[in-house]
């Protein structure tokens, strides 16, 4: 058999058990229910929402309860063969070949969902080993056990992951420090205004913030973790907590000589540039934009599907606002675009604020809600440009 045959009848191999793969499957399974599926993981195949890992420690949810199906019970529901636990180490584009750990498999039509990797700053000290990041269900698992028992904790990154992990450990009564380089919380989507009612109610909560500094040195004496800022004070923790934020997983792409740059840079069909090869999620960037987020996975895999059975789709984004889990007080996003020409205007309310991003001409841009005005999410979201069109 000639590697063309050999390819066109593997039919479609997705690699990443995620929230893009997954998404992908369900979306041709809607279109076709017989072109045969092969899922490749890391993990064992089954379906969480990750969404809920900076949610859950409040209320003590094990990795179990948070597996809503687990990988027999996904291969059943969605007819697709899955290979868990296999790692993927390279992609030969020529051949159509992937090299796993549990042997090489052909493809005919290949799809990244290989998702991000929290970003590790390089600390110093003698725990600088020690530093814990949570992105998938094991390291859940790892942090939930860390924290067990212990009282203090020290988060890095005051960000939307940040910010979520912080609300749900004070709420789950634990002591917490949040440090940002940054001089406000959520930097990139919230104008100062926002961030300080978001801050004071975080801080009303039990959280304590540490602005305009890093970490510079993580230190164990005994039990106690000294925690060492740029700014020279010191917080003693039991457990340190990095969320600075996430990068493209690239590594594999790019060993196969598929063009990246802030992800795996894909057209408006969602294709590499390799062919019969695309990608989707976290690790994928379409016109500049990385928007690792659900929203974006689910308009992707609508338009990646139907392209996978031969169809010309083109990806296009609505406005997609983003909420943060912060009950303290409840949060959405949706920033103006990079480079968008506005200001902010600020409304602040009895119990939360509104903020809207303005061109000149009074075009609402982008928006930031808080407490009372969430309700006023789906008014302003129809008001709002899309992110593509
Ligand atoms: C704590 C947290 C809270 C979040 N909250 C929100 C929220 O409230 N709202 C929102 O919109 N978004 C949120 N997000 C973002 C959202 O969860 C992600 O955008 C989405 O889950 C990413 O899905 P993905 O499938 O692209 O990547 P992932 O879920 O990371 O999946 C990648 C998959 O690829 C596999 N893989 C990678 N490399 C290989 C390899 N070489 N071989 C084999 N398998 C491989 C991995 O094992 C994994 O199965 C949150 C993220 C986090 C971490």
């Amino acid at each position: 058999m000639d590697h063309q045959n050999q390819s066109t009848q593997s039919g479609i191999v997705i690699i990443g058990s995620g929230l893009a793969g997954y998404t992908v499957i369900r979306e041709l399974r809607k279109l076709d229910k017989t072109v045969p599926i092969t899922l490749i993981s890391r993990e064992s195949g089954y379906f969480y929402s990750k969404p809920m890992l900076s949610t859950a420690l409040a209320s003590n949810k094990t990795t179990e309860q948070l597996v809503s199906t687990n990988a027999e019970g996904m291969a059943a529901q969605l007819e697709v063969t899955i290979l868990g636990d296999a790692d993927v180490s390279a992609i030969d584009t020529a051949s159509q070949t992937i090299e796993t750990s549990k042997g090489s498999i052909a493809y005919g039509k290949l799809v990244l969902g290989l998702g991000a990797d929290q970003i590790r700053l390089p600390l110093q000290g003698n725990a600088a080993n020690e530093v814990i990041t949570v992105n998938d269900l094991e390291e859940y698992a790892q942090f939930r056990q860390a924290i067990a028992g212990k009282k203090r904790i020290v988060i890095l990154g005051a960000g939307l992951i940040g910010c979520e992990f912080a609300n749900d450990l004070v709420l789950g009564s634990y002591e917490v420090d949040v440090i940002d380089l940054a001089p406000q919380s959520l930097g990139r989507l919230l104008p100062e205004a926002a961030a300080l009612a978001l801050q004071s109610k975080l801080s009303e909560a039990g959280v304590r913030w540490h602005f305009a500094t890093t970490v510079q040195s993580v230190d164990r004496n005994g039990d106690c973790l000294s925690i060492t800022l740029a700014n020279g004070s010191v917080i003693n923790s039991d457990v340190f907590l990095s969320a600075v934020g996430l990068r493209p997983r690239l590594d594999l792409a790019k060993a196969a000589g598929i063009a990246t740059g802030n992800g795996i840079t894909i057209n408006r069909q969602l294709e590499t540039s390799a062919k019969n090869v695309y990608a989707i999620g976290d690790c994928a960037e379409v016109d500049g934009l990385v928007l690792p987020y659900v929203m974006p996975i689910m308009q992707a895999a609508r338009a990646l599907a139907p392209n996978l059975l031969g169809q010309e789709i083109t990806l296009s984004y609505p406005a997609m606002p983003v909420m943060v889990k912060t009950p303290a007080l409840p949060t959405i996003v949706s920033p103006p675009a990079k480079g968008a020409v506005g200001e902010w205007k600020i409304h602040t309310l009895e119990d939360g604020l509104e903020a809207r991003f303005e061109s000149s001409d009074g075009k609402l841009l982008g928006f930031a809600l808080l407490g009372s005005a969430t309700a006023q999410r789906g008014a302003l979201t129809k008001e709002l440009p899309p992110i593509l069109q």
